[in-house]
């Protein structure tokens, strides 16, 4: 009998055991996986994901890893406007200016999970969670299988941070694709592309749009991301993600002289949400609780402060009663109030992506409005409330 069961040991479920292990509870965390699996990821971090690093203790791990800071990002628009916009100067922790991170998800797992070891949690690979245990109605633990066997565990509390195609989150209830965002993604490395120093670039192309992340002095991480229903499937990845990227007025050039290190690889739809974030005895974090779109690059964050706020949640409860099981009740309210306004947000700024003139329009105001962007920058790299990114207050207010 474990206090806390964490199912997926990607950076939501590392970050949650090794808060709920350092508070002194029993975790296991477990994954389908010997070791963190490869993800198809853009490998951007937000400056919002800083001081939640440093406060589990693998800031300084991750910078000797290689991590490389990101001062801002470079928009291209279809018509080829370019905006700067750079981090505040003082959102950074310890007063320092705020920084992105590029880090290649090979380095940031693995060590994330080592982090949730040292701090006590017990890892159990290659246990694949296919259901939940119920009992009296609530949660009572999980169901795998490991090694050809089915197993059973029982917990207080099981934490469902098992990214996208959650079983946890299935078992719980609905996951909704969103109404309107129904799109791709082609991921892969590159050697050779024309960069612009340490910054990440989007390149919006028409409807769709190109991120490119320095991720070594070498390797760049470069991101496709276009509607499914121009997604013609293919054996071959790398000719279909460079003829996609020739449409992309910037990028072309940037590829000129490119050369694919691996091919690329593809995920999609990316757009979900699951309609219940708790029951009593479980809740979701992370990509379990649903996931809008890579173009803000918040899915870390997202992963990392869901895990934090569900760890605020249940901590007192499981430290006081030692052994009633918990009722995650007010977990979902406050996942709805730290991450709605953000979706709501970036779903508009997806509106944008769809429509280039307002697109053009858009950057052109920012461009004269440097105070402007550099709010748009400090929410947008999870600094600020989301909720004071609402756009009127970004077009109006100077
Ligand atoms: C194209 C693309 C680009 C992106 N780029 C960025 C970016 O640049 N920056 C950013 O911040 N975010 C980005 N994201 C999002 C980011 O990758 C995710 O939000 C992040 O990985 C979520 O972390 P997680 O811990 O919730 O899930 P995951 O990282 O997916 O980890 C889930 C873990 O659960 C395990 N698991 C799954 N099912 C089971 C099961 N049944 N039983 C046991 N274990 C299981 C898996 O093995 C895995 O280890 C991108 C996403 C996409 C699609």
């Amino acid at each position: 009998m474990w206090d806390v069961i964490v199912v997926g040991a990607g950076p939501a479920g590392c970050t949650a055991a090794a808060l709920l292990s350092r508070a002194g509870l029993r975790v296991t965390l477990l994954d389908k996986s010997a070791a963190p699996p490869p993800k198809v990821c853009g490998e951007y971090l937000s400056p919002g994901c800083l001081p939640i690093l440093d406060g589990i203790g693998l800031l300084s791990s991750l910078r000797d890893a290689g991590a490389r800071p990101l001062n801002g990002m470079v928009i291209h628009t279809a018509g080829g406007r370019t905006l700067e916009a750079t981090y505040p100067r003082d959102g950074g922790i310890q007063g320092l200016p705020a920084r992105g991170l590029a880090i290649r998800r090979a380095l940031l797992d693995p060590l994330l999970l080592d982090t949730a070891i040292k701090q006590g949690a017990e890892f159990a690979p290659n246990f694949q969670v296919s259901d939940l245990v119920w009992k009296d109605g609530r949660v009572a633990g999980v169901r795998g299988r490991r090694r050809g066997q089915m197993i059973n565990h029982r917990a207080r509390l099981v934490i469902g941070a098992d990214g996208r195609n959650s079983a946890v989150a299935r078992r719980m209830g609905t996951v909704q694709p969103h109404p309107w965002l129904d799109k791709i993604a082609l991921v892969g490395y590159f050697a050779g592309v024309e960069r612009s120093g340490a910054v990440g670039e989007i390149f919006l192309g028409r409807d769709l749009y190109g991120i490119l992340n320095p991720i070594t002095p070498e390797l760049t991480n470069i991101g496709l991301v276009v509607n499914r229903r121009d997604f013609a499937a293919t054996a071959d990845l790398t000719r279909l993600f460079l003829e996609t990227a020739a449409t992309v007025p910037g990028l072309r050039n940037r590829l000129a002289r490119a050369r694919a290190v691996q091919p690329p690889r593809c995920l999609g739809p990316l757009a979900y949400r699951s309609r219940r974030l708790a029951a009593r005895g479980a809740l979701l974090i992370g990509d379990a609780a649903g996931f809008l779109d890579p173009f803000t690059g918040e899915g870390i964050y997202a992963a990392l402060r869901s895990a934090e706020i569900a760890v605020e949640c249940v901590v007192s409860f499981l430290l006081t009663d030692c052994t009633a099981p918990a009722d995650p009740q007010d977990f979902p309210l406050a996942w709805r109030r730290e991450f709605l306004p953000k979706w709501r947000f970036c779903a508009k700024l997806q509106y944008a992506v769809r429509h280039p003139a307002l697109a053009e329009c858009l950057v052109s105001h920012l461009a004269r409005h440097p105070a402007l962007l550099s709010r748009l920058m400090a929410g947008v790299g999870d600094l600020i409330p989301a909720r004071e990114l609402a756009w009127h207050r970004l077009l109006f207010r100077r």
